[in-house]
């Protein structure tokens, strides 16, 4: 089977549980990498820690130092110890983040492979559900963002949380008194940031409804200029556009000024200098009473900002484990897609017919309405069936059950009678090729577009399928190298009908007994119309075919008519047996058989 297109119905979000699925969490996800984790971590505490002991053997160095009679053998082994402390700091700090870097590539290489040969493993119904966009988001963009969370935090877990506790510890020894002095300035700063926070949702919601306006203004500013112009000079919904830009600014302009300044001084209170005052004056103060001395001051001074100035970093890190928190629950939940089994020993296809016996399926999404509900349908070798019925009757899904989109729910789907379950995907691929409405192309070259369905196919057999699928013609005299034109992402370069030939080029190529079709509809004009026909024509040629039609001027020669509705088949037959019959099909083909006359009297 060869997708040759895709519908367009993308964006179904990934994330749709309201439970996250088990191994959402970073740590779950991270898990092929824990141990060099947990070694960077490690390496960011002990790069902590030996920097607080590094900062006190210096105090006591100088204490040593500037005694009277200094004894400088210990003062030099303090000085060395200190010395060891601050480059010990430096190199374990950089050892850590570098252990976290290489096991983030590593990370990154992981899931990405473990998401596309996952994803190679779900059922194509479910991989179109969640649609290409989106899942290439996920598998670039998300794993990307737990590559940085990894990268940057990791390192940071380690050094930010073992700092502060450290030099509370040290101060702790050196003179409790110290201590409370460096601590009395968090609860200014917890007030501070709480009152900053204060209403943080509302306000962040109302920021957020300011900015979806401002940008549907956007829109509707620039994709209406076209016909706004042809009005007027554009003023009107340029002031629409202005109220939202005004109504943007005011939305931020009131968060920033109530958040100002509790912010500021919280900021203020963060940074080193308040600690270091209430540490010189206490410190002053009590070595003039003469009841500490001069040495527990100077560890004061050069430890007791510390814990102040890990308080950033660990927001930082906060918000990384944030950022980085609703890819890992995408990515988790694209890992945990039941994947398709596959047969243990596979059957080929002996031959290109088509069976349905009592096929009911329901959508995972849409458990409590069945799309199919107990279809037969028997299609032989070489014959064309086409599905007709109202929007919604289940034509493109029995189209996708013929490809093993999905697994049925009860009941079979044979081709070349074997149940696809048993046939295995390889095999499954090559003998059913799919042509839908929206053509799907690669950004790729039209010689690979083509190649495709058989990466294996020589120049020759590209050329070959393009001309029979009618493709050369325009492939040679219209685009700029030929075959070896890049044609953009999604074939945006060339036209609608254009598309639909390369696609059915690329089925030609596989050469397989089976082509689903779904019939276009809908082109930018009748001669690329007539060409997608012939093409389409050729492809069909002495194949199997099973055709959604749209429109019943093209299935009266059909061998078989299969009339859906609400996932039953309601009749079946040959356009005149169903003429006959006087059923649904005879009603539907009247009514276009008026219409037909209106359009011709119009
Ligand atoms: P149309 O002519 O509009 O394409 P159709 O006859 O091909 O319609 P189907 O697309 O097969 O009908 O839809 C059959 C039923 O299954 C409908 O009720 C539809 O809402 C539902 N359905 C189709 N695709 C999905 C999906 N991906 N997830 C959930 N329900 C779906």
């Amino acid at each position: 089977m060869t997708v040759t297109a895709v519908r367009p119905e993308e964006g179904t979000p990934v994330e749709e549980a309201s439970e996250p699925p088990p191994g959402a969490s970073l740590s779950a996800l991270t898990e092929p990498v824990r141990p060099r984790l947990v070694v960077a971590v490690a390496l960011g505490a002990a790069g902590a820690v030996l920097g607080v002991a590094g900062l006190v053997a210096l105090a006591h160095a100088l204490r040593e130092l500037f005694r009277p009679e200094p004894d400088s053998g210990l003062a030099v082994l303090l000085l060395v110890a200190a010395a060891v402390g601050v480059i010990g700091r430096f190199g374990l700090r950089a050892w850590s983040f570098q252990v976290a870097h290489l096991a983030a590539f590593d990370l990154e290489t992981v899931l990405r492979t473990r998401l596309s040969a996952h994803l190679g493993r779900v059922s194509l119904g479910e991989v179109l559900r969640l649609g290409s966009g989106p899942l290439k988001k996920i598998v670039q963009d998300d794993v990307r963002a737990m590559h940085s969370a990894v990268a940057d935090a990791v390192p940071l877990v380690g050094f930010a949380l073992a700092q502060p506790v450290a030099a509370l510890v040290a101060l702790a020894v050196v003179d409790w008194r110290m201590l409370l002095a460096v601590v009395v300035i968090a609860p200014v700063v917890v007030v501070a940031m709480q009152l900053s926070m204060r209403d943080h949702a509302a306000e962040r919601a109302r920021y957020d409804r300011a900015n979806e306006t401002i940008n549907a203004a956007m829109v509707e500013f620039v994709q209406g200029m076209p016909v706004v112009r042809t009005f007027d000079d554009g003023s009107t919904s340029f002031r629409r556009f202005a109220a939202a830009v005004h109504g943007f600014t005011e939305a931020t302009a009131n968060w920033q000024r109530r958040s100002r300044t509790p912010g500021l001084i919280a900021r203020i209170a963060m940074t080193p200098v308040p600690t270091l005052v209430v540490v010189l004056a206490a410190g002053i103060w009590l070595v003039a009473g003469g009841t500490m001395e001069p040495a527990g001051l100077l560890v004061a001074l050069l430890i007791g900002t510390l814990p102040i100035e890990s308080i950033l970093p660990l927001m930082y890190l906060n918000n990384f484990v944030n950022d980085s928190k609703a890819g890992a629950a995408r990515i988790a939940s694209v890992l945990a897609l039941p994947e398709l089994p596959e047969p243990a020993r596979p059957r080929p296809p002996r031959d290109g017919s088509v069976r349905f016996r009592g096929v009911t399926f329901r959508y995972g999404t849409d458990r409590n309405r069945q799309a199919l509900d107990g279809v037969d349908l028997d299609v032989p070798a070489g014959s064309v069936c086409a599905l007709v019925g109202p929007s919604g009757s289940g034509k493109s899904t029995v189209a996708r059950l013929v490809a093993r989109f999905h697994d049925v729910d009860a009941g079979s789907v044979e081709v070349g009678g074997v149940d696809v379950r048993e046939i295995g995907t390889p095999a499954l691929l090559r003998h059913v090729a799919l042509v839908f409405q929206d053509p799907f192309l690669l950004d790729d070259t039209v010689a690979e577009n083509i190649r495709l369905g058989r990466p294996d196919a020589t120049d020759e057999e590209v050329e070959a399928a393009a001309r029979a699928a009618g493709a050369h013609e325009f492939v040679v005299s219209e685009l700029p190298d030929g075959y070896a034109t890049r044609v953009g992402e999604r074939g945006g370069l060339l036209s609608g009908g254009q598309r639909q030939r390369l696609t059915i080029a690329r089925a030609m190529l596989v050469d397989a007994p089976i082509v689903v079709l779904d019939e276009a509809t809908a082109f930018a004009d009748p001669e690329s119309e007539a060409a997608i026909q012939d093409s389409v024509a050729a492809l069909t040629r002495g194949r199997t075919v099973i055709v959604i039609a749209h429109r019943l001027a093209t299935v009266a020669d059909a061998d078989q008519i299969v009339v859906l509705a609400e996932g039953r088949v309601a009749e079946h037959g040959t356009h005149d047996e169903l003429l006959a019959a006087g059923g649904r099909y005879a009603r539907m083909w009247e009514h276009h058989e008026r219409a037909r006359a209106w359009g011709v009297r119009g």
